[in-house]
């Protein structure tokens, strides 16, 4: 199969990285290699000036200042970065957060409790995924230090009430971190309105380079440094600057701003899928708000075929989705996020996830459309338990 008939519909896994981008960062690894902590020779201090510049891209796209940003090898990363500093040298040790968060927010708490380290609450969900705030409310005590609730979910799509869940926290005097990598880039962030005090972002989810990303600490927000070393990043995080993988992410960040008018198209193309395979395919369900969501997002479970199968037989086609979670697929075991959501165990093995960008031509709605139906009929013809 010729690669210009394949369909990439996995946005939420990674994004191809913008051509550029990449020829933004180029330079900084064939001529202008220098370490920006090298002030005094000219291709240092060009380092130097580079990361900048993209530092004051990134806070651009989310209305920070650029002081407020640190650049980290990626959200999680940054994730790992609030829990572990939280817990370690916060004198309060009790963590919110909710069920439906990204495991690289639960697996660093669960290795904190395991060492005794920190307590947490998970605040459940509701069967579109919302963390109801009045749950907050309830779940802080004298001994919280934090609160993580991420931004938009990875598998479902659903937007979280993070102005509503943020205030609450700041009224009872305990920092707010949001896991951001769903909505940035994707719908307008912005940190002030938000009113959160730490936010992770991560670069290949808005077509910049892998293994790159950023925390924003609002100023004024105590966070102990959580990779020690040299004075980089105002001391606050050591390794020598990752120069290219910083330009690549600015300049995604520049170009972000204008793809995040595509979000409606997007969201049309969505519908359009949504409608089409629940006319074609009995017993097929939609997880997740269909309103309060990012718009490129479109998450389904389908009774009596495997969401793996499925998978395989749309690469055949040429359509390249996921079942939920890039993190978790090679794992039998079904998504927290759906438990979560109340979706039963043998349903939730039918999930298919469909994560458009703004380089999807509307077209491909109609082939995804196309090629559901006949794949999740072929998959029941040979299943034991759909026949039951
Ligand atoms: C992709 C993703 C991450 C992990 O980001 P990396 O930069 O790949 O480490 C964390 N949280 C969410 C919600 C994500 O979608």
């Amino acid at each position: 199969m010729s690669e210009t008939e394949i369909i990439y519909a996995d946005n939420a896994a990674t994004t191809r990285p913008d051509p550029e981008a990449v020829k933004a960062m180029e330079p900084y690894f064939t001529t202008r290699y220098g370490n920006a902590a090298s002030q005094y020779y000219d291709m240092g201090r060009q380092a130097k000036m580079a990361l900048e510049e993209s530092r004051a891209q990134l806070a651009a796209l989310i209305g920070a200042s650029p002081e407020e940003l640190y650049f980290t090898a990626g959200a999680t990363e940054s994730n790992n970065w609030v829990l572990h500093s939280a817990a370690l040298t916060g004198k309060k040790k009790h963590v919110v957060t909710s069920a439906v968060e990204h495991h690289a927010v639960l697996e660093p708490l669960e290795f904190l409790k395991k060492h005794g380290l920190a307590e947490y609450t998970v605040l459940p969900v509701d069967s579109l995924g919302r963390v109801d705030p009045g749950e907050l409310k309830k779940a802080i005590r004298e001994d919280t230090g934090l609160v993580s609730i991420m931004h938009a979910n990875n598998e479902i799509g659903t937007i979280e009430p993070i102005r509503e869940l943020a205030a609450i926290a700041r009224d009872r005097g305990v920092p707010f971190h949001t896991d951001a990598c769903q909505t940035v880039g994707k719908i307008r962030v912005d940190v002030g309105d938000l009113g959160v005090d730490m936010l992770s972002l991560s670069a290949h989810k808005f077509h910049g380079p892998k293994g790159v990303g950023a925390l924003y600490l609002k100023r004024g927000t105590r966070l102990a440094p959580f990779l020690h070393g040299g004075g980089q990043e105002n001391n606050r995080r050591a390794g020598t600057s990752n120069v290219p993988g910083a330009v690549g992410m600015g300049k995604a960040a520049e170009l972000s701003a204008k793809h995040i008018d595509d979000g409606p198209r997007q969201s049309a193309m969505i519908e359009e899928i949504w409608k089409g395979v629940s006319a074609a395919i009995p017993r097929i369900r939609r997880n997740g708000d269909p309103e309060t969501r990012i718009p490129n997002l479109l998450s389904v479970c389908v009774e009596g075929a495997e969401g793996e199968a499925i998978l395989g037989y749309l690469n055949m086609s040429g359509i390249q989705v996921s079942s939920g979670s890039a993190c978790t697929s090679g794992s039998l075991e079904p998504s927290h996020v759906l438990l979560a959501c109340g979706v039963p165990v043998e349903i939730a093995h039918g999930s298919i996830r469909i994560t458009l960008g703004h380089e999807n031509p509307d077209g491909d709605a109609a082939k995804i459309v196309a090629a559901m139906p006949k794949v999740v009929a072929r998959l029941r013809e040979m299943s034991v338990t759909w026949h039951e």
